[in-house]
């Protein structure tokens, strides 16, 4: 082989840098969960472009390129960060990730990734069982929660529809999703996407717990009907991102029966609280759902990407791309599970079910369990440090691992008391001691958190608190 391409393939090459990197990961997450370091180093992205193209420049060898990934990362392991609502990965499962990205089996179609399509269907089969569908249901797994509703709210149009809008396109009559007005924007997107317009997304508008008021969907459906649109699904949210506000999944069930709609759950985030006997009330109804999507990369514990699209009944599973890519299937209706590539909307696909079958292995399916509950609980705990503090305020109580709250100066307006929060958010993030987001309820600023982060505690949450409480002290000079 080439000088060049040789130490790229090399096996004793990649023994011992493998060795040194893993040391080097191991300590890193130790620092992480002694928080040795801090969670995070914001730099402008201009700065940070600066700083690495010197870095580059400069030729390090593998180890120091790797350290200095680490370093300039935000540390997902860190007990203070509490940011968005991508799962902390057991380390374990990025082993996963390596021997997957080694191994490039494509998945597509069976002979490309044997192992990868075996272990795909168990994690299905875990799941489907763990929601309640029986053996008539089936799933895959596929690249992320966007492009899993995307994918599902396909295959609801396919079967709900009379036109056969894959092949013909549409003909003049129009279509609507209905779904809560705080649903992930992802579905808004699949809308578009979908080419359903504006209108093809009837926005169900909200209670005060942040969950879909089913009493407003009769209303709604007439509307729609009256203006000529035809409504084809309906989506639950389970949970929503913003709040963690769960939807009512029987009355939504009940309501798509009832008018013969496709009822999709998106799980992406809170669906696994079906692994949970303590939570599971959350997602009462979801066994009636005729497809439903949970990331395995929220609250699974593993890498991105690795989202599961299940479906109440096998044959819908495969109707959704009918006719695609056909040259690679002798039979196109042969309806097997092992050909991936039939069902989902990637050609190559990672092998994401090794990912999830890691812990699986590692631990049983109460591993999944064990995590929902433990940051749920936890969420319930900092919810109480909260409620017990002056001048905090909940935006509601929460239901999931994502908590909203803020705090609160008497003396300023609406208005005022946004500025403030924004200031402190702000704040944290340059200074890189917790990491936590924010979002607008209503007209208002709250401070944002995801307690994804096994080894977060009360104290972290009391820590965060009084630093906030510190930074609205601060501000007061500056207003
Ligand atoms: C995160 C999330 C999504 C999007 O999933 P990605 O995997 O980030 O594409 C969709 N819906 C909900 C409710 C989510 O929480």
């Amino acid at each position: 082989m080439e000088n060049k391409l040789k130490p790229l393939y090399d096996a004793e090459n990649f023994r011992m840098k493998g060795h040194a990197l893993i040391d080097l990961i191991a300590d890193y997450l130790q620092a992480n969960y002694d928080k040795e370091i801090r969670v995070n180093h914001y730099s402008d992205p201009d700065a940070l472009m600066e700083k690495w193209n010197t870095f580059l420049d400069s030729k390090p060898d593998f180890q120091l390129f790797y350290s200095k990934i680490l370093e300039d990362s935000i540390h997902l392991h860190h007990p203070h960060y509490m940011g968005h609502q991508v799962s902390v990965p057991s380390p374990l499962s990025a082993f996963g990730g390596l021997v997957s990205d080694l191994l490039n089996n494509g998945m597509a179609v069976y002979e490309m990734g044997a192992v990868a399509n075996v272990l795909e269907r168990k994690v299905i089969e875990l799941i489907n069982e763990a929601i309640g569908y029986d053996e008539n249901s089936a799933g895959f797994l596929t690249s992320g929660g966007t492009l899993a509703n995307l994918t599902a709210l396909l295959t609801a149009r396919r079967n709900i529809t009379k036109e056969d809008i894959w092949n013909e396109g549409y003909q003049g009559k129009k279509y609507a999703v209905m779904v809560c007005d705080q649903a992930h924007y992802c579905i808004e997107r699949a809308v578009r996407i979908m080419g359903l317009g504006t209108d093809g997304l009837i926005q169900v508008p909200v209670n005060d717990q942040f969950q879909m008021e089913t009493s407003m969907l009769e209303d709604l459906y007439a509307d729609a009907q009256k203006k000529g649109i035809q409504i084809f699904a309906i989506v639950g949210s389970a949970c929503s991102t913003s709040t963690g506000a769960y939807d009512s999944l029987e009355e939504i069930g009940s309501f798509a029966r009832k008018y013969n709609l496709w009822f999709h759950v998106d799980g992406a985030h809170g669906g696994a609280a079906v692994f949970s006997d303590k939570y599971k009330y959350l997602v009462k109804g979801i066994a009636q759902a005729d497809s439903v999507v949970i990331d395995c990369h929220k609250m699974m514990m593993t890498p991105t990407l690795a989202t599961a699209v299940v479906y109440k009944r096998i044959k819908d599973s495969f109707s959704t791309f009918q006719q695609e890519a056909e040259y690679l299937y002798t039979k196109k209706e042969d309806l097997n599970w092992y050909d991936t590539g039939k069902r989902t909307f990637e050609c190559t696909k990672l092998m994401m079910g090794v990912k999830v079958m890691t812990l699986y292995n590692e631990g049983g399916p109460e591993v999944f369990s064990a995590y929902v509950d433990h940051c749920y609980n936890r969420a319930r705990n900092f919810a109480e440090l909260i409620q017990k503090r002056e001048f905090f305020e909940l935006a509601v109580v929460p239901e999931a691992n994502i908590l909203c709250f803020r705090i609160i100066k008497p003396e300023l307006d609406i208005q005022g008391n946004n500025e403030l929060n924004s200031f402190i958010r702000n704040s944290i993030l340059h200074e890189g001691d917790f990491y936590i987001v924010k979002t607008t309820l209503r007209g208002i600023i709250y401070l944002r958190t995801t307690i994804m982060n096994p080894f977060t505690k009360a104290s972290d949450f009391e820590n965060l608190l009084q630093k906030v409480e510190q930074m609205a002290e601060h501000v007061n000079i500056d207003l």
